[in-house]
């Protein structure tokens, strides 16, 4: 990581959850990599997350909120 800057403000990180963490939050540019899958983590998951416009780096995570069905009222898949 080049020295990009390591504290969490709260409102980058509400906004960083708000546009479902398309963007960087150090730079704000879309240009993201996600060289691992996602791997369990308390409950959730986790998944790092590189920045190619400024080569910050962090992780991503994840906590289950709901499930869709695949299968509508009648029985038939819906995907
Ligand atoms: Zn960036």
């Amino acid at each position: 990581m080049s020295g990009k800057p390591s504290k969490i403000r709260p409102t980058i990180q509400a906004y960083h959850i708000a546009t479902g963490g398309i963007y960087c939050p150090f730079c704000r540019e879309e240009n993201l990599n996600t060289p691992e899958p996602p791997v369990e983590y308390s409950g959730g998951y986790q998944q790092r997350v590189e920045c190619t416009s400024c080569d910050a780096e962090w992780v991503n995570t994840f906590k289950l909120t709901g499930y869709i069905s695949l299968i509508n009222e009648e029985g038939e898949d819906i995907l």
